[in-house]
């Protein structure tokens, strides 16, 4: 009783900040309206049948494989599309396609177009890397995933970076998630490598907030960035803070989340979903934060036992899935949550169909490891060992996902 009446009381707290969060931002993210929705659900699939026709050329696979792509979409990011954000020009469904109109989308639809016609002979490019471009970092994250790599000297130079960035563009990435430890550590190397990055790949900035201030933003921005993701794993500020072991992280989390909508990139929260987080039902109250920040997308992390959190029991139960899958169908298809940041829970799809990880995405670690995903670490080579060899080339292998397997 005692607890339930603190716990209201926090709420009720956090609530009055929410809104005080609200009354002092410039700028929110938007649904576009039925009729623009309707012209971007159009153009995409015109888009679609465009590709399939100049890239497979004989009308039944054309048709076979279109259908195949459209129940794909529909089995990873549920059966209704109802939010769709405009940002500098371009529409964002999700943030793991890259933004329509543009080079990138358009190259990773043929590719994954190949992909399904011919599954024999097209093993299919690389569509997106995780890069950890920096091992500093002030925080100490009861979940980091990068915790054994953490604060020991660097493992690339600028210049190295921006080699691997080549290698893997090579290979046809055209999306790179810079993460860390905390990119914006890094922010004047991390500039220079999304203003190499951007011609041929879509750039997005993985941060806990620490120093994305207004400039920052900005300078992010105008290097050619397309959005950040600011995890924020509670909307009490003291849960945040303990959790991250960091006595300011959730105000400049706050401030970051301001910085980047204000400088016109796609933002998206991040939160990792412990069972204490769940059992606590803090899901809707989390969205209700979310939507009165004005974010774009909020994603949805399942704790699992490695780095920090290796070798404890976190990894949730069946109760607590059931949970996230109907949050997860409510939130994006129920009409009522139209105005509610779009929710990513990749735990959805990979309990379906299997995961993108290895197949499509790999992750590179902070030592230059590379791995199947942030997640599972599976290590099959080092790019460091390999940019250094003189070769320039990195094996073409795929790296799956050892938890859910390979989507087709
Ligand atoms: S999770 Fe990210 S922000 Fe937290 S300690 Fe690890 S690298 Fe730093």
């Amino acid at each position: 009783m005692r607890i339930g009446s603190i716990s209201r009381q926090m709420e009720n707290r956090q609530s009055q900040r929410i809104k005080n969060i609200g009354s002092e931002k410039k700028a929110t993210a938007h649904g576009v309206g039925a009729l623009e929705r309707v012209f971007v659900k159009t153009g995409r699939i015109i888009s679609l049948f465009y590709f399939a026709c100049i890239t497979l050329k004989r009308p039944v696979l054309v048709i076979k494989t279109v259908k195949q792509l459209i129940r794909l979409r529909r089995q990873t990011w549920g059966p209704k599309i109802s939010k769709i954000y405009k940002v500098s020009g371009r529409y964002y469904a999700n943030l793991y396609d890259p933004g329509w109109p543009s080079r990138s989308y358009n190259t990773s639809l043929k590719e994954e177009l190949k992909r399904h016609a011919f599954p024999l002979k097209h093993t299919g490019n690389l569509n997106l890397v995780f890069f950890a471009i920096t091992r500093k970092c002030p925080l100490r994250c009861e979940h980091c995933f990068e915790w054994d790599n953490l604060n020991k000297k660097e493992t690339f130079s600028k210049e190295e970076l921006i080699q691997v960035v080549d290698i893997y563009q090579k290979q046809g990435a055209v999306q790179f998630h810079f993460s860390g430890g905390e990119p914006m550590v890094r922010i004047n190397d991390l500039v220079e490598v999304i203003r190499h990055a951007r011609h041929k790949s879509e750039c997005i900035v993985v941060t806990s907030g620490f120093n994305l201030t207004g400039i920052n933003a900005r300078r992010l921005k105008e290097a050619g960035c397309k959005g950040v993701v600011v995890s924020i794993d509670h909307y009490v500020p003291e849960l945040h803070n303990a959790f991250r072991h960091h006595p300011q992280i959730f105000q400049q989390a706050i401030t970051g989340v301001n910085a980047a909508l204000a400088a016109g990139l796609v933002v998206s929260l991040s939160v990792c979903v412990t069972k204490t987080f769940l059992d606590g039902n803090h899901l809707m109250p989390y969205m209700k934060f979310a939507k009165e920040l004005g974010v774009h997308f909020v994603q949805l992390l399942e704790p699992k036992a490695i780095g920090h959190y290796s070798g404890q029991d976190v990894l949730l139960e069946e109760h607590h899935i059931v949970q996230l899958e109907s949050f997860f169908k409510k939130i994006n298809n129920d009409n009522a949550f139209n105005a509610h940041p779009f929710v990513m829970y990749h735990g959805f799809h990979q309990r379906r169909i299997g995961c993108y990880a290895g197949s499509r995405s790999i992750y590179v670690d902070s030592a230059g490891d590379v791995h199947a995903c942030p997640f599972c670490h599976t290590k099959s080579y080092n790019v460091g060992d390999i940019i250094r060899t003189k070769e320039k080339s990195v094996p073409v292998k795929e790296n799956l996902c050892p938890r859910y397997g390979k989507i087709a």
